[in-house]
């Protein structure tokens, strides 16, 4: 027996829609236990101990994921004439993926508190709980999160070295150092990326997130649909629109390698001609004390968020 009607073909419309995908959870735990970690391990300097057990202990973690890392080693020579080796580390997920995202933040910490109000204190290292450990502690618990979590996309994490050891007040340049290096010598060299988000300063307590000038001249379109993003998910208390003035941090020399790239950096006093930012920055008073476990783990859940939406196009980027 047979239907007299003629089997029709299973219809399939063509459709570039792809399924929506599920926005993982931010474990805060775990990524407040990373930052912690790192100031187990003592000031971050570029030619000290600590920071080559950093730099090992980073690398591991990457690893230990399941990313596939590299080390990229520069030697550099700071404002003030002192020699110091550099790494970047850069950690891939799906690293043959077309589509591709950067996240990054520095890992190093300023080696003098020549902020500090206490004029005592200005020889003395910063503990770098928020300016340093923060964005780093949360790229550790994306990457290990969409390790456990398939997204279809390819991500890139990087931990800039010798960010924070330039000249204060002197020319910018002195800043950023490892991501100079980085935009003149990409691995691989023709590599490219749909954006970028830089993550620097973002778990102090009192923090706020306005938009970065840099961020708006070179990826403002990036910034708008970030910023939305965060918004609707009920965060506009952090991700504020006010503007927020213009910061030399890694994302310039990310911008100068062709990748538009937003800065999530805390600037709560714009209007402060002394220092826009908290009041701990580069004091000795940036340790665990000023940390808001909530920011941290908002800032993770909206990047989390805003890959998972491009990697199924929702986004709009
Ligand atoms: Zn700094």
């Amino acid at each position: 027996m047979f239907s007299c009607k003629s089997d029709p073909k299973p219809q399939t419309v063509e459709t570039k829609l792809k399924a929506r995908a599920k926005v993982p959870v931010f474990n805060i735990d775990s990524s407040f236990s990373y930052l912690e970690k790192q100031l187990d391990f003592g000031f971050r300097i570029p030619g000290t101990a600590e920071h080559e057990a950093t730099k090992d202990w980073l690398v591991a973690k990457f690893k230990e994921f399941g990313l596939s890392v590299k080390v990229q080693k520069f030697n550099t020579t700071i404002f003030n004439g002192q020699k110091m080796p550099g790494y970047n580390i850069i950690a891939q997920i799906n690293s043959e993926h077309a589509d591709r995202v950067i996240i990054g933040a520095h890992w190093d910490t300023r080696f003098i508190a020549d902020k500090d109000p206490d004029e005592e204190n200005h020889d003395d290292p910063i503990m770098g709980a928020d300016d340093g450990a923060s964005g780093v502690a949360a790229i550790l618990e994306l990457a290990r999160t969409i390790s456990q979590n398939p997204i279809d996309m390819g991500v890139d994490f990087i931990l800039f070295d010798v960010e924070d050891q330039g000249d204060m007040g002197g020319d910018v340049t002195t800043w950023a150092l490892g991501s100079q290096y980085w935009a003149k010598n990409k691995v691989p060299k023709n590599y490219s990326a749909d954006f970028g988000i830089l993550l620097d300063m973002i778990a102090a307590k009192g923090a706020r997130f306005g938009r970065e000038g840099y961020s708006m001249r070179d990826a403002g379109h990036v910034m708008d649909k970030v910023w939305k993003l965060a918004q609707n998910m009920g965060y506009s208390d952090l991700f504020q629109d006010y503007n927020a003035g213009g910061i030399a941090d890694d994302h310039v020399y990310m911008n100068q390698a062709g990748i538009p790239t937003i800065d999530i950096i805390s600037i709560p006093n714009p209007d402060n001609k002394e220092s826009s930012f908290g009041s701990y920055h580069h004091t000795v008073a940036d340790n665990i004390d000023i940390i808001d476990k909530r920011n941290l783990r908002v800032v993770g859940q909206v990047v989390l968020a805003v890959l998972y939406r491009h990697s199924d196009g929702t986004l709009g980027l």
